[in-house]
């Protein structure tokens, strides 16, 4: 246990930026380190232990899996993976679901299907319009898909077939679509761009585009979506309903899955197109299935919208004491402090020292996204704790 950095060293490939804190136990909001110091967990495994840490049903409906059946392959029926993507088809505006393993895998499950149906339906159509600082995943189909060069450049060349246009401009995607177009691929928030709210009626006015020139909607809701901001998808609020949704981070409550979920006309996967090898199992569908009950029945989505209010007025209220606030952005509980300067970093560092754990989503945006389950005291002492770290970065 001991000196896991220095051991980390050593045998990682040196491919993420950690923080200095070995986590070794969690229980709702809060988190302790190697060392037994608390602090409030305002990352949440990146927007995915929505239930929070170490919550007893969601641990024993997986450990009763794992004493039950945990992998079979897809060559066979298991129940609870049926069972889940019952629950997602009855609570979403899709038809049909595919399991895979990840947010990236998703995303890449549904590029496959676009294409497919752009063959089929639109005369070899392949070109899927993404959006600048988009973040669809890190596999080369989504790092293609990905409007954010960092994350491509060093892996070129890229797969061809994507066009990037600025979020919540609907003239440049409108510009960008031609007859080789088949999809529009978007964040209805894009989060790992820094928490980009696109105006009102953005994804209404991409609906009715894409609608007119027979284009898919793809919803990457990987972030977004099982409850983050406030309703169970994020493109209710929008008044929408999309072609094609992916879900993963929060979906298993920190397992590991993504789904992929289609209308009925864009699911055109037959035997044999697509598959995987640990995509749906019993374990991980089991516990999907346990969040999803809990978010439909459980009172978290209620949770959701009042601790984001709090939250949100809590930090409006830094606004007026820090000049270096400028300002606060999101929907739900996935919320970004923006600063005037580059000092998210610091400020995360200072959180550490202090008690709470934060997250630089940009040089000068602080990102909160905490499980759904937060208390109104928890909201409280995390923004106290924020400010504290605020007063520390800038009065030196
Ligand atoms: C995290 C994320 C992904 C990638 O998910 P992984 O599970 O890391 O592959 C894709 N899209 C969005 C919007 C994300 O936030």
């Amino acid at each position: 246990m001991s000196d896991i950095p220095a051991r980390e060293a050593e045998v990682y490939m040196q491919a993420a930026r950690r923080l200095p804190v070995t986590i070794v136990r969690g229980e709702g909001t809060r988190v302790w380190d190697s060392d037994g110091r608390e602090y409030l967990d305002f990352v949440a495994g990146i927007a995915v232990v929505s239930l929070g840490h170490a919550d007893p049903q969601l641990a024993e409906v997986i450990a009763k899996q794992a004493h039950t059946l945990l992998t079979v392959s897809n060559i066979f029926y298991t129940e609870p993976q049926i069972e889940l993507a019952e629950l997602l088809v009855r609570h979403s505006a899709l038809d049909r679901v595919f399991f895979v393993n990840s947010g990236a895998e998703a995303n890449e499950s549904a590029i496959k299907l676009a294409r497919k149906w752009g063959n089929i339906h639109k005369q070899g159509a392949f070109e899927i319009i993404s959006t600048n600082n988009s973040f669809h995943g890190r596999t080369m189909a989504t790092v293609s898909a990905t409007g954010t060069p960092r994350y491509r450049e060093p892996f070129g060349p890229q797969l061809p077939g994507f066009v990037f246009v600025d979020y919540n401009d609907l003239d440049a995607l409108k510009a960008a679509t031609n007859e080789r177009t088949c999809a529009v691929l978007l964040e209805p928030v894009q989060g790992e761009g820094g928490i980009n709210v696109p105006a009102a009626d953005y994804l209404r006015q991409v609906r009715a585009w894409c609608d007119e020139q027979q284009l898919l909607l793809i919803l990457d809701e990987v972030q977004t979506g099982m409850g983050r901001t406030g309703t169970l998808w994020a493109y209710e609020q929008a008044g929408i309903e999309p072609d094609i949704m992916t879900s993963a981070k929060g979906l298993g409550g920190g397992v590991p899955i993504g789904a992929v979920l289609a209308k009925e006309h864009a699911a055109v996967f037959e035997p044999g197109d697509h598959g995987n090898t640990f995509g749906g199992n019993p374990l991980v569908t089991a516990a999907g299935a346990h969040v999803m009950h809990r978010l439909v029945e459980g009172g978290v989505l209620e949770n959701v919208r009042e601790r984001a209010a709090q939250l949100a007025q809590r930090l409006h209220g830094l606004e007026d004491r820090f000049e270096v606030v400028k300002g606060v952005r999101g929907v739900g509980l996935l919320q970004g402090l923006e600063l005037h300067r580059e000092i998210a970093v610091d400020v995360v560092g200072a959180g550490i020292k202090l008690g709470i754990l934060l997250n630089p989503v940009r040089p000068d945006i602080v990102r909160m996204m905490p499980p759904l389950t937060i208390t109104a005291e928890e909201v409280d002492r995390g923004v106290d704790l924020l400010e504290e770290a605020l007063r520390q970065v800038t009065a030196g």
